[in-house]
């Protein structure tokens, strides 16, 4: 475990076509930032999200190609291979309330998104490749 000070909160907005993930990126690179939680709500036009298959051990992605809201983008900012690297999960609302989601890829369009970013004051948590799961995990 890593023991993290709350050092600043960064509120701020994504544009009308931007692509979600790249937008969070630009802003972490922007800001210079190595450590943060990234909260999230609005709406995207379209999404590309992913399902890890823990039997294949691979992403399976899909394209959801309709307007949905963004009820929960949750995520965190760790290093790896020597930068930034953002991970996010977001939960989707459809047009009939139903939900669906995953963990975010580039290719999921804005239509609007309010951002919370909070950046911690910490020692740099690294990812690392995990044998067990094979997936880049935090390493302690
Ligand atoms: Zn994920």
């Amino acid at each position: 475990m890593i023991k993290y000070n709350l050092k600043e909160i960064c509120r701020t907005r994504l544009k009308k076509d931007d692509d979600l993930y790249f937008g969070i990126m630009d802003l972490i690179e922007k800001l210079n930032i190595d450590s943060a939680l990234v909260l999230g709500i609005g709406a995207v036009q379209r999404a590309n999200i992913a399902y890890f298959n823990q039997k294949n051990k691979s992403y399976e992605n899909f394209h959801y190609n309709e307007p949905m809201e963004i009820l929960s983008l949750k995520g965190n900012v760790s290093i790896k291979d020597n930068k930034p690297f953002g991970h996010f999960h977001i939960s989707l609302g459809r047009s009939d309330f139903s939900v669906v989601g995953g963990h975010l890829l580039p290719d999921t369009i804005v239509y609007a998104c309010e951002l919370d970013i909070l950046i911690l004051d910490g020692k740099k948590l690294i990812r690392d490749f995990d044998p067990a799961t094979e997936l880049y995990l935090w390493k302690f």
